[in-house]
């Protein structure tokens, strides 16, 4: 059930609920749609029941629009995860036409093979997460006679794997090559997730919706636009701002679910180290326990690296490398020192002006 997918997602990806609840139900029809063409083909179904047998359930791929470090790849990852399919990540950005040197769109099929252990129907029902999609819109609204190598080109060849093609794919990877051989692989029933920043798309929402309201649209409006307001509006996009922003009609037609993701604030940063169930905070501290260390973090400290991430701007992934750079000397320190007994972070160590509070095991004498 949908409610069932998105409390499983909870587990591990602090708030986006309402993106949370577009996959759970794309993602619940499509697998539903997938089941029941299977017991189709098997003939498990007595059509003479159902009054809907002349209609056909379209596949529902995702389009997530989102900053970075927001849990767009974490919530395609854990879904796969959750559904025991196989799952991979493809960057837009490395995928060409055919014909040019880069990724062909066959490649990102491999990369799913490869994740199924080459079980073809296995990797026929998996999930593949497109990051970066973004780049890949056309940069110029006029058509020119040469074609657009690095946008429209790509998006066309995207297209038919969206919809469903049966794709001949070299088992070594890398160009085809007309004496290899090909495992076929029909890509009807796998589900595609799109996700990219999108910078930019607010002002081409804000230009569409100031239409027609005197003074709302002026460019001077959206400059004048907090952050809030901004997102607000992200949250209002429509297929013909895609279509502003730079992708062809039928490759938005192709992404017919669309998720917006917002920032992560400062205090769901500081759920996202010490909620989920693979939480940074938690892993270090799984870390220093199979040394015999026990570690702690006060929630002063959680917070001033939550806001420190912030002031990065890349959200989660700035929290990480943070974490990690603060940790490095602790775990250089602590392994097969055999004295230390448990170690603090504190506010002041995360600003770089402290020391972690180290005790050692009782009867270890100070160094
Ligand atoms: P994106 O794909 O949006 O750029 P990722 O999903 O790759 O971001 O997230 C980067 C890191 O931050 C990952 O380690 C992920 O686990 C963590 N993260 C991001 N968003 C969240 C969230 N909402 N809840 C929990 N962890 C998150």
């Amino acid at each position: 059930k949908p409610a069932d997918l998105k409390e499983l997602l909870d587990e591990h990806c602090i708030g986006q609920d309402q993106v949370k609840k577009t996959l759970a139900v794309a993602v619940h029809n499509h697998y539903k749609r997938v089941v029941h063409d299977q017991q189709l083909a098997k003939g498990e179904l007595d059509l003479g029941n159902d009054p809907h047998s002349d209609v056909q359930i379209e596949k529902s791929n995702i389009l997530l629009i989102g900053p970075t470090g927001s849990g767009k790849t974490l919530l395609a990852r854990t879904l796969a995860k959750i559904l025991d399919v196989p799952f991979a990540i493809a960057d837009a950005t490395t995928i060409t036409e055919s014909g040019y040197v880069g990724d062909d769109v066959e490649n990102i099929i491999l990369r799913l093979l490869q994740a199924a252990d080459f079980n073809v129907e296995r990797a026929q029902t998996g999930i593949i997460y497109i990051d970066e999609i973004d780049k890949i819109a056309r940069r110029t609204e006029n058509v020119s006679i040469t074609r657009d190598v690095s946008g429209e080109g790509v998006q066309q060849g995207l297209l038919k794997i969206l919809e469903g093609t049966i794709c001949s794919v070299p088992p070594q990877g890398g160009r085809k090559h007309p004496q290899q051989e090909y495992i076929r692989v029909d890509t009807t029933n796998i589900l595609f997730i799109c996700g990219g920043a999108f910078v930019g798309l607010d002002n081409a929402i804000q230009r569409r919706i100031g239409k027609g309201a005197i003074g709302f649209g002026s460019a001077g409006h959206f400059e004048a636009m907090n952050s809030v307001e901004k997102r607000e509006l992200l949250s209002r996009v429509e297929p013909e701002d895609l279509l502003a922003f730079g992708f062809i009609p039928e490759f938005i037609g192709r992404l017919p679910m669309m998720g917006v993701l917002e920032e992560l604030t400062e205090e769901q940063l500081v759920q996202m180290l010490t909620e989920p169930k693979n939480a940074l905070a938690r892993q270090f501290k799984k870390l220093m326990w199979m040394e015999g260390v026990s570690l702690d973090f006060t929630d002063d400290a959680l917070r001033e690296l939550a806001a420190r991430a912030i002031n990065k701007g890349t959200g989660a992934r700035a929290l990480r490398a943070l974490l990690e750079k603060l940790m490095l000397d602790v775990m250089y320190d602590v392994p097969g020192s055999g004295e230390i007994g448990s170690v603090k972070i504190t506010r002041a160590v995360v600003r770089g002006e402290a020391e972690p509070l180290i005790q050692r095991k009782p009867g270890k004498a100070a160094a």
